[in-house]
């Protein structure tokens, strides 16, 4: 396990958690929590803290997953990847863009031999290697009849940006990435994990 892994907390199971994982409390309903401020307009906010009460794998906190796309940050083990350094996004096949922030080439190859959705989906998955990426916005901009919600990408930081729906996440764009399949990659490229 990379050592910033290592200091994750822990989920019941002991299994580290990583970092942009939303987290609830035992007295937490669920519900969305949207506020307003000038510089991001309406956005969805989250006052969960990493090691306190229950994490829920497969969801990410709103808040730092924002914080890790804009500063840079390990999704997993949250610290800052080196301006020069390689950042490698994990998702479907030829995705275009990214809703998990970039891992340290350590921490994925971690992320892709131990985490059970990713090592069942084998050849689906795809890591992007890139040196850089853009952002853009995740807005909700409707919610329909049904309870759906409709949702557009917004350029990032764009002056009418705050007025079009309620941000959520930001997206990542990766800038002229090298594609491999997951598998390949772990076998032939990625950094070996510390025995
Ligand atoms: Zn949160
Ligand atoms: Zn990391």
């Amino acid at each position: 396990m990379p050592s910033g892994v290592a200091r994750l907390p822990r989920n019941s199971a002991g299994r580290p958690v990583p970092g942009n994982i939303a987290w609830y409390e035992a007295d937490d309903d669920g519900a969305i929590l949207v506020t307003q401020d000038h510089e991001l307009g309406v956005h969805i906010t989250c006052p969960c803290t990493p090691g306190r009460g229950t994490p829920k794998f497969g969801e990410q906190c709103p808040v730092r997953q924002r914080e890790f796309m804009l500063q840079r940050r390990c999704g997993l083990c949250t610290r800052d990847i080196e301006p020069t350094g390689q950042l490698v996004f994990v998702g479907e096949t030829s995705a275009q863009y990214y809703l998990e922030p970039p891992l340290h080439p350590l921490c994925a190859a971690y992320a892709l031999q131990v985490c059970p959705v990713l090592h069942a989906a084998g050849e689906r998955i795809e890591v992007a290697l890139t040196q850089s990426y853009a952002l853009a916005e995740d807005r909700i901009t409707e919610m329909t009849d049904e309870g759906k919600m409709r949702r557009s990408t917004v350029p990032f930081g764009h002056p009418f940006a705050p007025y079009l729906g309620v941000l959520e996440f930001y997206l990542a764009f990766p800038e002229t990435p090298e594609r491999l399949p997951g598998p390949v990659w772990l076998a032939q490229r990625a950094p070996k994990l510390p025995a």
